[in-house]
């Protein structure tokens, strides 16, 4: 019989990987608990009309990259491919804002999105992201951004890069995506058929182009700048200044826009210079109109999402498994099989890793077991030393061996350092 496999663009977390996801979900939680966001988790399908109206509907995401379905009550059900709609969801539904002026939120989760897998993008992946509901004011979007950047430093990722740009008020993007229309038209031969459709519908998202002879056009494009209102400049600078205060550099980005109407004044992206060509790491950005879009009282936020699995490529390999024994238990005979369980239980209690062979193997076999696992210390355990009432308990870093006896073994074990 054929055995079954995973599904293209899945992929099983094992043992040996495991333990560097859980660090970096640790890092996380450890980052988002000293800046005060708490953590939400919301289900992992919803109704298909949430992303729909909370994405936008000519998005890549939902026009063409939803997992979707009818289901047997006739309800039209997505997995979701993104995580601020769902968290503004169930903050309108749980009337967080009402509970509380600011609420400032974090996630961790798998989305799914029917993309073409390659290294770095996947069907089923993990992304951590914060939403930071109820101000409008330069300081949240500074400590979003700081708040990223300290979980990134803090996994040791290099070759960061921090670009910046305002997108404006929904006034600003109107009088731009006329300014680029008028730009646009005398070479609307030259562009391409996505760009042509997205000139009528989103002109905005021309600039997400990745043809040569586009770019190059587009260089010479006026600037969302060129259509700030003076709020939306002032908005800008002082994030840009509390940036410069907290000592975090970036670069201005004029064409890093998003197209959705919802989305407002500051955008982000954050790329690493460790990936190849899927090299962004973290995208985000203001989007106060997206809470009434979806039915709440209009309340401004802010948030980011950020890719694990690029995260974690980016991070490099590192050689520890993260699970190595402090202690194995070598164990010689069926009389001491009591003992051995009996002395591992305790020293577990104790707050110790312990491991002790399951397949009843030679001494021999059962030393090189404890060495692969990495353990600190061996206790070696036969008939013999039952018997002398005394274990053998081997430093496996020094070779030191010496004998211990058995009453007192736990709090030997205790005292050692691991
Ligand atoms: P987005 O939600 O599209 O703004 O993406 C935010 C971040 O999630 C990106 O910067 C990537 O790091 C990561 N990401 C997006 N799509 C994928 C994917 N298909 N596979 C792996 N990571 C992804």
């Amino acid at each position: 019989m054929t055995s079954i496999r995973s599904i293209k663009g899945t992929q099983d977390i094992l043992p040996d990987q495991s333990h560097r996801w859980q660090a970096l979900e640790a890092a996380i939680r450890n980052t988002m608990g000293r800046y005060g966001y708490e953590e939400i988790r919301t289900p992992a399908f919803e109704r298909t009309e949430l992303f729909a109206r909370g994405v936008g509907e000519e998005t890549d995401i939902v026009s063409k990259e939803m997992y979707s379905w009818t289901d047997q009550g006739g309800e039209d059900l997505t997995l979701k491919p993104e995580l601020t709609a769902p968290v503004a969801r169930a903050y309108i539904q749980h009337n967080m804002g009402g509970q509380s002026p600011t609420n400032k939120l974090y996630y961790i989760d798998a989305l799914f999105r029917r993309e073409r897998p390659q290294k770095g993008r996947y069907r089923q992946f993990h992304q951590f992201g914060v939403e930071a509901f109820g101000s409008e004011h330069p300081e949240i979007d500074a400590e979003v951004i700081a708040l990223a950047m300290a979980v990134f430093n803090g996994v040791g990722l290099s070759g960061l890069s921090l670009k910046l740009n305002s997108i404006g008020s929904p006034q600003c993007r109107g009088d731009y995506r006329d300014a680029l229309r008028d730009f646009l038209t005398p070479h609307l031969n030259n562009l391409s058929e996505t760009s042509q459709n997205r000139f009528e519908k989103n002109p905005l998202r021309m600039l997400d182009t990745k043809a040569p002879h586009e770019i190059e056009i587009l260089k010479d494009a006026p600037n969302i700048s060129d259509c700030w209102t003076q709020d939306d400049k002032d908005h800008f600078d002082e994030v840009c200044s509390l940036l410069d205060a907290m000592g975090i550099s970036y670069d201005l980005a004029p064409n890093l826009v998003r197209g959705l109407d919802y989305y407002t004044r500051t955008t982000f992206e954050i790329t690493s210079t460790a990936l190849g060509a899927q090299d962004a790491i973290c995208g985000g950005g203001r989007y106060d109109g997206l809470v009434e879009t979806l039915g709440g009282k209009s309340t401004p936020g802010i948030g980011f999402a950020a890719g694990m699995e690029r995260i974690l490529l980016a991070m490099g390999d590192d050689t520890s498994t993260g699970h190595e024994p402090h202690i194995y238990i070598v164990g010689l005979g069926d009389t001491v099989r009591p003992t051995v369980l009996q002395l591992a239980e305790s020293l577990r209690q104790n707050g110790l890793a312990v491991a002790f062979d399951v397949l009843r193997r030679s001494m021999k076999a059962q030393m090189r077991e404890a060495n692969k696992a990495g353990a600190k210390y061996a206790i070696i355990m036969g008939d013999q030393e039952l018997e002398s009432g005394q274990a053998e308990v081997k430093d496996l870093s020094t070779g030191d061996q010496q004998k211990v006896a058995l009453d007192d073994l736990s709090s030997h074990m205790n005292s050692l350092s691991f």
